[in-house]
């Protein structure tokens, strides 16, 4: 195996781009291809770091540094999300890059994978700060993006303002509205109807769909979800609405319980009044940790990497594991849920449909034409159960997993492409 990159900050036990290499080569082993083309696909092409200043509140100026990588070009622009946190570092923009790849290939999409990010806390900044920094990192990272080369959208920390602000500024460079340069904007700006539940929605259409594999009744399922955002939020209430029971969900601050069921569209009030899950009337805290071995039928992790380990894969309740995030789950515990009989279904088809209705929004936004919200929640559903359906047929086909079913697709696809285009020069 390669050796992974290293990144500006250490992460020696579950790095995410070593665990997208792990999963990039186990795929490869059932996929012939030259050994050069698997070492192109095995690094990003291209990878920008920026380190830019922010006038804060108090006069004072801070430094901060945000990343773009596109991880492959081959199938057309560039695609994938923006995220804030404290945490972000290069080899974990490059791991969400290439993942990326993975989803479009998997889901037909004429993009390639991209992400960005930007080493911040949102929530201790101002509006104004926030504004002023997404800003910045726009014009910095302008150089490689726009609705040709490189479309951003909205990931953790991130939002349709920010989505909005960033559109915003590089309309101005431009001295015209570039629609086209972002997704997930407001639909007042050329957002896209459906956009904001997309990813929620493809999470349940996932989840219904591998109940139906499993047979498991869907009505009457328990769930737990870990993230109660944009993707978990959504997801939760979706599938509470097709009669699932949802019994805990969590955010940064910890979680909620109760074996017999909440209503999630009440929690988001809940969370919307006083900022977080904790203290929702008739149920009990839990750690973020203890969330995961809750007894449930579905569990969906919807925050972040490397939630599913090694440490507490043997302790896992679920039968089904549906990934609102992105490698919530480290190769090593793949293995122990597989030996159990756990059902996981993989990030790159369990959350593609952010990205699918984020494609609806480009094609809308370049064509200057709008469709309705009923059109696209159908189409969505059309490439969510094709490409379930496809992905299951080639792990029976294979007698492999479905992430490795879903990536030999995917690889395969970008590898093809690659060798139909050539070798340029
Ligand atoms: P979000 O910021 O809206 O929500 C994230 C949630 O996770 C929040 O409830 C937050 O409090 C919680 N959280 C953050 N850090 C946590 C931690 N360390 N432990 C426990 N909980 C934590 O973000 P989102 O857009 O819902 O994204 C969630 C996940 O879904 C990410 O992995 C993202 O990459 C993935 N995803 C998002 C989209 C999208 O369209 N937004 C699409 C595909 C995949």
């Amino acid at each position: 195996m390669m050796k992974p990159m290293t990144s500006a900050l250490p992460r020696p036990a579950d790095d995410p781009w070593e665990m997208a290499l792990r999963q990039f080569y186990r795929a490869c082993e059932h996929i012939p291809m030259k050994r050069g083309i698997r070492e192109y696909l095995a690094h990003p092409q291209r990878e920008l770091t920026v380190n830019f200043p922010v006038e804060m509140e108090d006069g004072t100026v801070r430094v901060f540094t945000g990343y773009r990588v596109h991880h492959s070009m081959v199938l057309g622009p560039t695609k994938g999300g923006i995220r804030y946190g404290p945490q972000v570092h290069l080899n974990e923009v490059r791991a969400l890059a290439m993942w990326m790849t993975w989803k479009c290939a998997l889901m037909h999409l004429p993009y390639g994978g991209a992400k960005g990010g930007v080493a911040c806390d949102p929530r201790a900044l101002s509006p104004r700060e926030l504004e002023r920094l997404t800003r910045r990192y726009a014009t910095e990272i302008s150089i490689i993006v726009g609705p040709d080369r490189d479309i951003p959208a909205p990931d953790i920390g991130t939002n349709d303002q920010i989505m909005a602000w960033f559109m915003d500024t590089i309309s101005m460079h431009a001295g015209h509205s570039v629609a086209a340069a972002v997704t997930g904007k407001p639909i007042s700006i050329g957002g896209s109807a459906g956009r904001r539940e997309a990813t929620g929605r493809g999470v349940m259409i996932a989840a219904r769909e591998a109940a139906r594999v499993r047979g498991l009744p869907f009505a009457g399922a328990r769930v737990a979800v870990q993230g109660f955002g944009n993707v978990g939020a959504t997801a939760a209430y979706l599938m509470h609405d097709r009669g699932c029971r949802i019994v805990a969900v969590s955010d940064i601050y910890g979680g909620i319980y109760n074996p017999e069921g909440f209503d999630p569209r009440a929690v988001l009030r809940h969370v919307r009044a006083t900022g977080g899950v904790g203290g929702f009337p008739h149920t009990t805290p839990v750690s973020n940790a203890a969330l995961l071995e809750i007894p449930c039928d579905f569990l969906v992790p919807a925050a972040i990497e490397g939630q599913i380990t090694r440490d507490n894969a043997a302790r896992l309740k679920a039968q089904i594991v549906v990934e609102g995030a992105n490698g919530p789950t480290t190769p090593e515990a793949d293995e122990i849920l597989e030996e159990r009989g756990v059902l996981i279904v993989p990030d790159i088809l369990a959350n593609a449909g952010g990205v699918i209705v984020s494609y609806f929004e480009w094609v809308q936004d370049l064509q200057s034409l709008f469709w309705t919200e009923a059109e696209i929640n159908e189409r969505l559903e059309r490439i969510m159960v094709r490409s379930f359906d496809g992905v299951v047929g080639m792990a029976k086909d294979r007698e492999v997993d479905l992430r490795t079913a879903a990536l030999i697709f995917a690889v395969r696809r970008v590898a093809d492409a690659v060798l139909t285009r050539g070798i340029y020069p």
